[in-house]
């Protein structure tokens, strides 16, 4: 079978190497691809891009494509999958209703309420409507995030009542475009956040292996929030119970109460969960598709066949099939370019990726360009080097040597991925 991965960073990367990995796929085509996926076998770049909806569609008819995937939100936001259905093609992800879930902070936030799933209380407002008194009113910190899509950026924890409204009042005068027209200001949730991220069907569910990821720019979450510097898997702040009361207070209603509003859920689902202190697990945001750099790590432990998956998913059959995971753990260090999380540096050259490619593990690909025969960076998170291990400690030790390996002028990374997970572990574990 023919394959078409939608997308360039790092999670369709990962989503293309996993896909080629398996006997029944003939070939993985990825729009548009990067560096990496360039040089993977049994994989080919096209060069449309991931929003061209109408050339999308094109491709897939025209290379005959048995099933295609989206890794990247805008284009399920803006409704590639709609557009796949009409044509009669298969693909993976949620449709445009309920790719609001992503696209719609104000949106989800009025979801959760309606569904009785855990979150901070919160308000929504516009420039008309906002009111810095009621700022003034809340608890500190408080939070401020614009309701669109803003390439994880969109979200400010503010220390003082005046940094808060200023905040808001740039979000309202264009900071992130149409994303700030909206903003929500909600409140300040203590706890250890987790990623947890399903696939889903319209009706079934099945739990992929947990994850957790580091937001923060700098070691000790430190600094600005960026689109995620390091992930690994699994979560230990996941445990069983906790595993059960996201199943059971989160998905499950989230799953049931999307088909009863009449926008069934069929793709991956990313629930972004604050787990308090208590335990309840409060949902900070919903992505509709699946996380990076979530996947790559979690890619690295899936042994089922991904594709055997979605096709089970895209009947119906979620309920039929089974994950089976590696039991070691993987992590992955994400390695930025200068300037990240702001106005990054693009076209240095980056040293080391043959060597790294003798090392274990695996460096997946994400703002990378093919440039006569060396591979410049292209965006802001350039790469991310997974190790496996028998323990999270085991699996840093072999991410940081890829890391070791690599380098390219102002290349930033975290030094300390995972240590929340290897606090956790015994000691010489
Ligand atoms: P979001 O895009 O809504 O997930 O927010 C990005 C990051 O901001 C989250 O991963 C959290 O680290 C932090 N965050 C968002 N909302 C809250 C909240 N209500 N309380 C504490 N931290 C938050």
């Amino acid at each position: 079978m023919k394959v078409l991965i939608i997308g360039g960073g790092g999670r369709e990367h990962a989503l293309a190497w996993k896909c080629a990995s398996s006997a029944r796929v003939t070939e993985v085509i990825v729009a548009p691809g990067n560096a990496g996926t360039l040089h993977e076998p049994k994989v080919r770049n096209v060069n449309v891009s991931a929003e061209d909806v109408p050339g999308l569609v094109a491709l897939a008819r025209a290379e005959r494509v048995d099933l295609t995937i989206v890794g990247p939100e805008a284009p399920l936001v803006a409704g590639v999958v709609d557009e796949f259905i009409k044509a009669g093609l298969k693909c993976f992800g949620p449709e445009r209703a309920p790719a609001q879930l992503e696209g719609s902070k104000a949106f989800t936030k009025e979801f959760l309420r309606r569904h009785g799933i855990p979150t901070a209380s919160y308000a929504t407002f516009t420039r008309e409507t906002f009111e810095p008194a009621y700022v003034r009113r809340q608890r500190l910190p408080i939070v401020v995030k614009a309701s669109g899509l803003a390439a994880g950026k969109g979200v400010v924890i503010a220390e003082t009542a005046d940094s808060a409204i200023a905040t808001a009042q740039s979000m309202f005068a264009g900071q992130f475009g149409e994303s700030g027209r909206v903003v929500v200001i909600e409140e300040f949730l203590p706890g250890e956040e987790a990623s947890f991220i399903v696939m889903a069907d319209g009706k079934h569910i099945l739990p992929l292996a947990t994850s957790q990821d580091h937001k923060r720019l700098q070691d000790g979450d430190r600094g600005p929030n960026t689109g995620g510097m390091g992930a690994y898997s699994p979560a230990p702040v996941v445990t069983e119970t906790i595993h059960a009361r996201i199943m059971e207070e989160v998905m499950k209603p989230a799953i049931r109460g999307l088909a009863a509003d009449g926008m069934p859920y069929t793709g991956f689902l990313y629930a972004g969960v604050m787990i308090a202190p208590e335990g309840t697990p409060n949902v900070l945001e919903f992505n509709c598709r699946f996380g990076d750099p979530e996947t790559q790590p979690i890619l690295m432990r899936l042994r089922s066949d991904l594709t055997v998956l979605c096709e089970a998913a895209l009947a119906g059959r979620l309920d039929t099939v089974r994950a089976e995971w590696d039991p070691r753990a993987a992590l992955g260090v994400v390695m930025a370019a200068a300037g990240y999380p702001d106005d990054v540096r693009k076209g240095d050259v980056i040293e080391g990726l043959d060597r790294a490619a003798t090392l274990p593990g695996k460096v997946f690909h994400a703002g990378t360009r093919a440039q006569a025969g060396k591979v410049l960076t292209h965006g802001g998170r350039v790469l991310c080097a997974v190790g496996l291990g028998s323990t999270v400690r085991a699996a840093q030790a072999e991410a940081y040597g890829l890391v070791d390996a690599i380098s390219w002028p102002g290349v930033q990374c975290r030094r300390d991925v995972g240590y929340r997970a290897i606090a956790r572990e015994p000691a010489g574990g």
